[in-house]
């Protein structure tokens, strides 16, 4: 099933066009990465996805609605960013909780077992009466990951969540996020420069440049090109 469709979709702010009239297509549960070098139109493609931003032309789909037809709070999509953007005044737990007890559609009891599961999948459990100052980046990035699934998303969007880690942790995580990706079972759309990460974890992989797909299809078709 086709979860996302996006037909001409265009992002132009003042005279620079960020995404080009692109069209693509995820379909439910799947892994697609947003490969392309900076600048390429990457982040904002994912905005729109996140509705962060408005769409300048062409159509986004979610679940066949039109997705500036349906209120932020109906559109169960959730996002990781590159800095983490953890509230720095706010426990590790208290991060995770607090889109949820901001909405008020979850009981305590319910909020308090959904961090459980997130801690032990991400192995934050001790870290979650810790601030994020008192975080190292690996464990600030779990934290985030985890306030991103606490929610149960339809929608998992990612921008660079690894790029701000040495190499070591990079590989470490990439491993985990795939484990994430299979216990959650969201769609997820995934934004990275970096062709190795795009390799190992897409199910398909969609090469941008200047705005534009240049290529998709999974990972084996679209590096195999010569
Ligand atoms: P990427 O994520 O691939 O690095 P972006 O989507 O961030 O690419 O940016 C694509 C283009 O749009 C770049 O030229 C960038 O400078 C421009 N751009 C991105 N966001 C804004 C903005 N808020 N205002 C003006 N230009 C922007
Ligand atoms: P990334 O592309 O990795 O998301 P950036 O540093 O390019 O990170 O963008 C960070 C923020 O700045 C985003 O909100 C983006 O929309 C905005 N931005 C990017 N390029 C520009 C630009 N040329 N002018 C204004 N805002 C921009």
């Amino acid at each position: 099933m086709v979860l996302i469709q996006a037909t001409d979709l265009t992002k132009q702010y003042n005279d620079v066009v960020a995404v080009d009239g692109i069209d693509f297509e995820i379909r439910d549960k799947e892994l697609l990465v947003l490969v392309g070098p900076s600048g390429c139109g990457k982040s904002s493609t994912l905005r729109l996805l996140a509705g962060l931003e408005d769409i300048t032309d062409g159509e986004l789909r979610m679940d066949g609605k039109l997705v500036n037809d349906v209120s932020p709070k109906d559109r169960n999509v959730s996002m990781v960013f590159q800095n983490y953007a953890l509230f720095p005044h706010m426990s590790a737990r208290r991060n995770m909780t607090f889109g949820m007890k901001s909405r008020g559609s979850f009981d305590d009891e319910e909020i308090d077992e959904r961090v459980r599961e997130a801690a032990e999948l991400l192995g934050i459990e001790d870290l979650l009466d810790r601030k994020p100052g008192e975080l190292s980046g690996g464990e600030k990035q779990r934290v985030a990951i985890g306030r991103a699934i606490v929610r149960d998303p339809d929608v998992f969007l990612l921008d660079e969540p690894l790029s701000n880690l040495d190499a070591k942790l990079k590989t470490q995580m990439r491993a985990e996020l795939a484990t994430v990706h299979d216990d959650i079972e969201a769609t997820t759309i995934y934004v990275t420069h970096d062709q190795t990460e795009a390799m190992s974890l897409g199910d398909r992989i969609a090469v941008m440049n200047n705005g534009e797909i240049q290529q998709i299809g999974d990972p084996q078709t679209v590096y195999d090109y010569p």
